[in-house]
């Protein structure tokens, strides 16, 4: 068995949306409750898993008649998640959980057996069907569906429970070394490049002038949240052309290579670049290898990854000589050894190709 989840953009209607910002606030409201619990020590002495919480936030939201009308799953997994978040807490491998603020990555989730797909809409507890503007991309039961929303847009993630995990012959397919970089998205070691896509530059243009106008505003004054509300679109729309480049690129490389060699990438270097790179670098292209090493999973390529002191970029491809200086100007990789001349990104992608071959 194996899981999978698809998220697809919702078209709901204005009631909809409302239920949708409802069952978020409850989320948050129980998420709360059962921290604030859990803080004054209620939950905590007794406190051995999340249905401690749960047990004791179905005594407390008796006291609250509106309770009844929502979707009590939405209030079951937000303590869910709360008890996996105290548990990484008491393992030291994250810190102590925060209180959740409207409006900051609001999200709910269901799992009623009501739940269902029907081609190109989907049916949640009391609320009913909801269009979808795709169709669902996996067969199989239904786990649980996670309502969100980014921006001004909501979605269903759906996990499905799948049986088909296919086979694929990749032996044929060769080993491929990838750089990735901020002038170009990626560089494959036989040349092929991926440009980051041209749209993104209108609209960081566009960007810093909306975000030049919000500092001219009222803070939290009514014009303040209307130009806070375009900001967060222009946003979103940035997000979307970027993902939507990755999945394109990852995809491609992916079918088309049995092993593949990157880099672990050095946020530090990064932000020498210019001051645009930190926006667009670390979450970004973390971003893009994150999707690469997803699908090569999936399909069951190989991904070595280097350590971060591999110098990809200042070794020559060809002899092993490695360079104390490479300026970020220096588009052509010179080996002052070999004579070794190639374009400074095929040469690190080559480097890493190297490193996959062993
Ligand atoms: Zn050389």
């Amino acid at each position: 068995m194996a899981y999978k989840t698809h998220k697809i953009t919702l078209a709901p209607t204005f009631r909809q949306r409302r239920w949708f910002a409802q069952q978020c606030g409850y989320a948050r409201f129980a998420y709360n409750r059962a921290l604030a619990d859990f803080k004054t020590g209620l939950a905590q002495d007794t406190f051995q898993s999340w249905q401690t919480l749960n047990n004791n936030f179905n005594k407390t939201k008796k006291n609250y008649t509106w309770v009844k009308a929502q979707d009590q799953r939405a209030a079951l997994y937000a303590i869910k998640n709360l008890g996996q978040g105290i548990a990484n807490w008491v393992a030291k491998r994250a810190k102590f959980p925060k209180f959740k603020k409207r409006g900051v990555r609001d999200a709910y989730t269901t799992d009623e057996q009501s739940v269902r797909v029907e081609g190109k809409r989907i049916k949640l507890p009391k609320v009913g069907w909801i269009k979808m503007r795709q169709a669902l991309r996996f067969v199989g039961n239904i786990i649980k569906v996670t309502i969100s929303r980014t921006a001004h847009r909501w979605f269903a993630s759906i996990s499905v429970e799948t049986e088909d995990t296919e086979v694929i012959d990749n032996s044929t397919h060769p080993v491929i070394g990838i750089d990735v970089g901020i002038n170009t998205l990626a560089t494959l070691s036989d040349g092929t490049k991926y440009d980051n896509p041209r749209p993104l530059r209108r609209y960081e243009r566009k960007l810093k002038h909306a975000q030049r106008k919000l500092s001219r505003k009222v803070l939290k004054s009514k014009n303040w949240f209307k130009q806070k509300r375009k900001i967060d679109r222009i946003h979103y729309r940035i997000a979307c052309i970027r993902r939507n480049a990755h999945h394109k690129a990852t995809t491609e490389i992916v079918k088309n290579a049995s092993t593949i060699g990157i880099e672990t990438l050095k946020v530090t270097n990064l932000l020498k670049h210019k001051k645009l790179a930190k926006a667009l670098s670390d979450s970004a292209l973390g971003g893009f290898l994150s999707k690469l090493k997803t699908k090569a999973e999936a399909r069951g390529v190989c991904v070595i990854e280097a350590d971060q002191f591999f110098a990809s970029s200042k070794t020559c491809s060809s002899c092993g000589h490695k360079k104390k200086e490479l300026l970020l100007s220096e588009r052509m990789y010179q080996c002052g050894v070999c004579q070794y001349q190639k374009d400074r990104d095929v040469n690190a992608a080559i480097n890493l190709r190297h490193l996959a071959v062993g």
